[in-house]
């Protein structure tokens, strides 16, 4: 763990995600809620989330991934699928980090098909730098420079996901 920059320490996290819950929790009172974590990066933060947040609610995850090499183009893969309909139920989309904006468009769009009462987006880290389409983020952990980070569900490679903070490998 030596290697790797703090970039946001877990007492910061632990707090602002706290905070995100609250606030899902004021705006969504009486709702049918289902949150969808975007796998795999997001597990962490998802975990969390959900036990901020003080209302009934279901979780159904959903894996996607850009076509290896075709990372610009907005071409994405989905590797795993809901298990239920959405149809009618407020939906909160639960993402690791909004880069280019190519995954969350995507995702977004196929979600939105299914005529869910509404959609949302949660997302721990967004680098406002990187952004090719324009999405919006209705909660947001933290916005940061364009360094590629790790830990907290984020991976280099498939490591350091279970490392308790957010922070830069360094070089
Ligand atoms: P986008 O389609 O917005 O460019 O890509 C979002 C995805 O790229 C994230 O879900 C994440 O998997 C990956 N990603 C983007 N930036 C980072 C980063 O700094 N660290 C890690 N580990 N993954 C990143």
């Amino acid at each position: 763990m030596s290697s790797i920059d703090t970039l946001i320490d877990a007492d910061t996290i632990a707090r602002r995600v706290k905070e995100l819950g609250a606030q899902i929790t004021a705006d969504h009172a009486g709702r049918d809620l289902v949150l969808v974590p975007v796998l795999n990066g997001s597990f962490v933060f998802a975990a969390d989330l959900a036990r901020a947040i003080e209302l009934p609610l279901a979780i159904d995850f959903f894996g996607c991934r850009s076509y290896e090499g075709t990372a610009s183009s907005g071409v994405v893969q989905t590797t795993l699928d809901l298990s239920h309909p959405i149809q009618g139920k407020h939906v909160i989309v639960v993402e690791d980090i909004v880069d280019t904006g190519l995954t969350m468009t995507y995702m977004l769009e196929n979600l939105r098909t299914r005529r869910p009462a509404s959609v949302q987006l949660a997302s721990l880290l967004s680098k406002p730098a990187r952004r090719k389409v324009d999405v919006a983020i209705d909660y947001l952990g933290f916005e940061i420079e364009d360094v590629f980070v790790v830990g907290y569900g984020l991976d280099f490679d498939e490591h350091y996901r279970n490392v308790p903070y957010l922070g830069v490998l360094r070089s």
